[in-house]
């Protein structure tokens, strides 16, 4: 078996090497400008839309620029100078976002378009793109019990209308770039992302977190109820944090990897329903459950076929669901408590 080679081992990276990350002020660009800081890596650029007091996890000593990359001159200064590029910047959300703000979601494509063009001019070595398990044809995603998707799943295409074809139309651009410009590009498909540090209000947030502030709130209120999207039938698998930055760093520096799209998410698939008797126990209550049939569902079961994934870098993400989620309901119990307290927390903004 081959050495799987990371930022910290590859040939000729330095640790004042320039990183650059995008959509830093998000949840997972966010964590991995940590995760590539406490490695040691002293020069990274995070980059973000929105205004710095809105970020979600800021790391200190780390450049934090305020820039919109759907503008082209933001592209172009955001990768001066870098070695290597992180595309985790996107218009995004929960269900209840992508389905409600298709054309948000495809304006996105501006962003990958201009990034990786002003990556391949500035001379940058590798560029990674951050692309989504909505991409996968939602015909082969119809039944509970489904089939894992594996990557080849993506063709003939019949993406998730507006998110999950801005993923499609960039991951080709990112082949295309390394074809025919000889750029290095990585793609993942990620399978819903959770842990701390992420949204958990606002209307942007992911099931786990949504399932976790709904479950404290009720405790706070002392009204036991929970409305659940769908009839919670609906199944998913869920990547905690720490697999997805390391992960992301592994496919990055693969050689056997680059313009090929592979699966970075979790097999252990699990319903909506048990994904909410997992956060009562955790909170240890247990509350009355209706069900609104209208609210967006998604597509009814997805899940990630690991096999090229272990195939290719001896490695998936393990981190079990119960675990993940302990650390993230407790982070959110945290967060709910401060705003209480009237301390500041971090809220997303449109
Ligand atoms: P997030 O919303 O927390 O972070 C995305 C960040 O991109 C936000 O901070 C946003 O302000 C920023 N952004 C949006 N438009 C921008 C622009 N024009 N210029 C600069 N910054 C801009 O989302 P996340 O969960 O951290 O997702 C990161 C990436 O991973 C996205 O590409 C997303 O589509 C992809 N992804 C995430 C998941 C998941 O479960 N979280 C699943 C599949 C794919």
């Amino acid at each position: 078996m081959k050495k799987q080679l990371t930022a910290a081992t590859y040939p000729g990276r330095n640790k004042d090497d320039l990183i650059v990350v995008a959509g830093a002020g998000g949840f997972i660009g966010g964590s991995l400008v940590r995760y590539f800081h406490n490695q040691g890596f002293t020069r990274i650029r995070a980059l973000d839309r929105k205004p710095l007091p809105h970020w979600y996890p800021r790391v200190s000593g780390v450049e934090s620029l305020n820039l919109d990359l759907r503008e082209k001159e933001h592209a172009i200064k955001a990768v001066e100078g870098a070695v290597e590029v992180y595309n985790l910047a996107a218009d995004m959300g929960g269900m209840g976002f992508i389905e409600r703000n298709r054309v948000a979601c495809l304006r996105s494509i501006l962003i990958n378009t201009h990034l990786i063009d002003a990556a391949w001019k500035a001379g940058v070595d590798r560029y990674f793109f951050a692309s989504s398990a909505c991409a996968y044809n939602i015909t082969l995603q119809q039944d509970p019990h489904v089939r894992a998707l594996k990557e080849s799943d993506a063709y003939p295409a019949m993406a998730e209308r507006g998110y999950g074809w801005e993923k499609l139309m960039s991951e080709m651009f990112c082949q295309e770039y390394t074809a025919e410009r000889g750029l290095k590009t990585a793609i993942a498909r990620f399978h819903n992302v959770y842990g701390p540090n992420g949204t958990w209000d606002g209307g942007r947030e992911k099931a786990p977190a949504a399932i976790c502030r709904k479950v404290i709130e009720a405790k706070e209120s002392g009204k036991h109820e929970i409305e659940i999207w769908g009839d919670g039938k609906q199944t998913r698998s869920f990547m905690y944090i720490d697999d997805c930055t390391k992960g992301i760093d592994m496919i990055m520096h693969s050689d056997d990897l680059i313009a090929t799209p592979i699966n970075l998410g979790t097999s252990e698939l699990i319903s909506i329903n048990d994904l909410v008797s997992m956060a009562e126990s955790i909170g240890g209550i247990k509350l009355n459950r209706s069900y609104d049939l209208d609210a967006p569902r998604g597509v009814a079961g997805r899940n990630s076929d690991n096999t090229f994934i272990k195939q290719m870098l001896d490695w998936e993400p393990s981190t079990p669901l119960r675990e993940g989620l302990e650390k993230t309901y407790r982070w959110i119990e945290q967060q709910f408590a401060d705003r209480k307290a009237g301390k500041h927390t971090v809220r997303d903004i449109d």
